[in-house]
């Protein structure tokens, strides 16, 4: 679309001057459900977290733009503030703050989201209901002890209470039939509740079954190099990567020799 919400144009980024992401350019519009696919390796996490602001990754090249406004040297704080959610593969433990603390704290400042104590209280109930968790977790210590399933549960609270414009949801299928049910509930009430716009991070097809997909994009060593509808779901989920990372390497030889050949 003219104006998506989110718009990640030509990105080349490194960590410890090796580059992971090269010129990368991907697009989603307010309300859409994109997803990212590719093999292990391939750079997904890593542009989830530049998308974030992890000050882990340099960006060579290119810029992030969010809602209107180059986000590309902001601050994770001030990302997050601006719109932005990222659920971690391996989300935090902080030993000695319960999570209802964790959670009070993640809303305070937001325009919009300010509560009196009483009213946050029965909002995250009222949310913890929704996703079937047990309220004893809200006074129990962030993360220490959460099983996986558990700590999705959290995730999608958190982000059920936070309405971010864009969620990016890193790996979510390493999760048991119980923690699943959860995200799949979790994300159908976030983009129910506020048109919120999701990309969807994975390499496993199986949680994408009953949702509503935009775009696919797939990512290989680090070029973006394939983009279709949700059709490419069940081809990828017949067919692998191996197509997309064999042309791939073809593209590479091809470009190599070509460099070669401008050389002698
Ligand atoms: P994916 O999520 O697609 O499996 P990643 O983004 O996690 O891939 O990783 C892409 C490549 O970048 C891998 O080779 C990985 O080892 C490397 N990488 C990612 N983050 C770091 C980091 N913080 N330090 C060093 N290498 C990293
Ligand atoms: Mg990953």
């Amino acid at each position: 679309s003219a104006n998506p919400l989110l718009s990640i144009e030509g990105l080349t980024a490194s960590v410890d001057e090796k580059t992971i992401l090269h010129n990368v350019s991907l697009n989603v519009a307010a309300g859409e459900t994109h997803v990212l696919m590719g093999p292990n390796g391939a750079g997904k996490s890593t542009l989830g977290h530049l998308v974030m602001g992890d000050p882990v990754y340099t960006v060579n090249d290119g810029r992030i733009v969010f809602d209107g406004q180059d986000i590309t040297e902001l601050t994770t704080d001030k990302r997050s503030r601006a719109g932005l959610f990222l659920s971690f593969q391996a989300p935090v433990e902080i030993p000695g703050v319960p999570l209802s603390s964790f959670l009070r704290a993640s809303i305070a400042g937001r325009p919009g989201l300010e509560m009196k104590g009483k009213e946050f209280r029965r909002r995250v109930k009222e949310l913890a209901a929704e996703l079937n968790m047990d309220t004893a977790y809200l006074n129990r210590e962030l993360g220490v002890g959460f099983s996986g399933g558990e700590k999705k549960k959290v995730e999608m609270l958190q982000l059920l209470l936070l309405q971010p414009k864009l969620a990016i949801l890193d790996e979510l299928l390493r999760l048991d039939v119980d923690a699943l049910s959860t995200v799949s509930h979790g994300m159908d009430a976030y983009r129910k509740s506020c048109d919120g716009s999701m990309l969807i991070i994975t390499h496993n097809t199986r949680i994408l079954e009953h949702l509503d997909v935009d775009r696919v994009h797939v990512m290989v060593k680090g070029h973006i190099v394939r983009e279709d509808d949700a059709s490419l779901i069940p081809w990828i989920d017949k067919n692998g990567f191996e197509t997309f990372e064999r042309e791939a390497a073809e593209q590479r030889a091809q470009a190599e020799s070509a460099a070669a050949e401008q050389q002698a």
